[in-house]
């Protein structure tokens, strides 16, 4: 999702690189253990659970699945690490910048062998996973690399009988916890910046996509990064994820996921040690189109923006809200983008959509499909599964749906389209507004004016103008109300993952 040549620009595959890059035929998946230490062991329980790829639905390989005592044995690993005097700690910030930096190195010698695994573990075009997932973990990666040695306090006048000066100091342990939508990009959000900042990290990835995070431990340690520095347990999110949360030598967690078990994380941090916790949670997102935009760009942004990723982005464009006059030409032109979208093998460079990520999520995105039509909405395209074999749900696009309505209101996170009809600029903000989350809203309109006002009036973290899921490393993204605490990526990032002590010393007073 980041806007850089080659990627995804405004949703969608904007230079593709001249020769295209090409999946590897039969990868072995080779890391399939709990990573803790520099060195990979199997799980204390003796258990495993097995990863499925969702374009078949065969299974790929059966990975360790970790638990308390696993997450209690990498936390101790993490905490080893973090200790004064310990290798990490005394590798200056120059060279914490450096373990990055070859870190970076290292995913984009392997990067084939990454985005060809995300494919088989996400379901995502091939080339997505390579020229957007890929790229936006290179570039985080290489961006926090760059902060490492600049991270600095103040000396801040008091009155001149003391010198008092801030440090930035590392919080210590972290936890992270990622999803299944993003499961490098989401890692790296959070691994580039924990240790830019001296951190250690214990990670747990979703159980449906845990490989391309585990392949990361083979990266850790041939980069150099000392032993205990980072840890991987895969496993459940009541069980391993859980540990974590409530892990009282845990100082900080940071989340990705939905919002309902954000709200475990959190009460989970305030009955144990009451650890920091970064969250980044779900959306309904506007994205409203004036008349006077440029009908185009607004349509095919509108487009990717709610079916970029199979549907399942927390940035997805959940609720686009078009203005009257143009409302049934835009609907019309929505429809052809979506009857013509390439649903099919991720790994066929033609294809634009693959299979919603398991069972359970494509049975919930065919239930809101069923609601919206139980409930009033016109069904355009779409509404329906496709064959029998994966996940696959054909492009969806309601129009006339009205704000009370499931579709409108709750988190899909699948390839539905709900198009909504407004009057004028006040009633459209304040329906925009009209929800618990606030991540984040796209404006599409050729007025200066209407453009500034309606990004400073919108709730939410990020706002677009003229384009969709223009992200980048350098900019904060979090959400507002229910979509989340605290922001991930730039400058904004590196105060999720630091303390800041204060030092006053009082001077010997003199005269002269
Ligand atoms: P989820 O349960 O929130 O999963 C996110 C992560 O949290 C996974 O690693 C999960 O582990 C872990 N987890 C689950 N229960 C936990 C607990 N009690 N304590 C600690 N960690 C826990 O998401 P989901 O069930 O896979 O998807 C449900 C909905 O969440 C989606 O339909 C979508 O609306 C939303 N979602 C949002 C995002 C986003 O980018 N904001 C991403 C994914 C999903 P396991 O995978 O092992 O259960
Ligand atoms: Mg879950």
């Amino acid at each position: 999702m980041t806007t850089t040549n080659g990627t995804i620009e405004n949703g969608q595959l904007d230079k593709k690189p001249p020769v295209l890059p090409r999946p590897l035929s039969n990868l072995e998946v080779q890391h399939c253990k709990i990573f803790i230490n520099n060195e990979w062991h199997q799980s204390v329980s003796g258990r495993t659970f097995p990863v499925y790829n969702p374009a078949t639905g065969k299974e790929i390989c059966e990975v360790e699945e970790g638990d308390k005592e696993d997450v209690d044995k990498a936390v101790k690993a993490a905490r080893a690490a973090f200790q004064r005097g310990s290798p990490w700690r005394r590798l200056d910030a120059t060279g914490r910048g450096r373990l990055l930096h070859k870190l970076s190195d290292l995913i984009e010698r392997d990067r084939i062998i990454l985005a060809t695994l995300e494919t088989m573990d996400t379901g995502k075009p091939f080339l997505h996973a390579f020229l957007v997932d890929l790229e936006g973990c290179i570039r985080t990666l290489r961006y926090f690399a760059g902060w490492a040695d600049k991270i600095q306090g103040k000396t801040v006048p008091v009155d001149d009988s003391f010198l008092c000066y801030t440090v930035h100091e590392p919080i210590g342990t972290c936890g992270a916890i990622t999803p299944w939508n993003f499961p490098l990009l989401m890692l790296i959000w959070k691994m580039a910046p924990a240790l830019c900042c001296g951190n250690t990290l214990v990670i747990k990835p979703a159980e449906q996509t845990p490989l391309t995070s585990l392949y990361m431990g083979s990266l850790i340690k041939e980069a150099g990064f000392p032993p205990g520095v980072v840890n991987i347990v895969p496993g459940y999110g009541p069980t391993a994820g859980a540990a974590i949360s409530h892990h009282p030598d845990i100082d900080k967690v940071a989340f990705t996921g939905s919002t309902e078990v954000g709200k475990l994380i959190k009460e989970a941090a305030s009955k144990s040690n009451l650890k920091r916790c970064t969250l980044e949670l779900g959306g309904k997102n506007p994205c409203i189109v004036f008349a006077d935009a440029d009908m185009d760009l607004a349509v095919e942004c509108a487009h990717q923006g709610v079916f970029f990723n199979q549907g399942q982005c927390c940035t997805a464009a959940s609720r686009v809200f078009v203005e009257e006059s143009i409302y049934p030409e835009f609907v019309r032109r929505s429809v052809e983008y979506a009857k013509r979208r390439h649903v099919g093998d991720p790994f066929d460079s033609k294809t634009e959509q693959g299979p919603q990520i398991d069972q359970e999520q494509f049975n919930k995105v065919l239930e809101f499909i069923q609601s919206g039509k139980e409930e009033g909405a016109k069904l355009e395209c779409g509404g329906s599964a496709i064959g029998d074999r994966g996940f696959f749900i054909k492009p969806t696009v309601f129009s006339e749906v009205s704000d009370d309505m499931r579709i409108a209101k709750e988190e899909i996170f699948g390839p539905v389209q709900a198009i909504l009809k407004f009057r004028n600029v006040e009633e459209v903000i304040t329906r925009a507004n009209n929800t618990e989350y606030g991540l984040t809203a796209a404006v599409f309109t050729r007025s200066l004016d209407k453009a500034i006002s309606v990004a400073s009036a919108l709730q939410s973290g990020t706002v677009w103008v003229n384009c969709y899921n223009a992200l980048h490393a350098q900019t904060p993204f979090g959400g507002y109300k229910m979509s989340g605490n605290g922001r991930e990526l730039g400058e904004y990032a590196l105060t999720e993952y630091t303390e800041v002590k204060t030092v006053t010393i009082k001077l010997a007073q003199n005269n002269h």
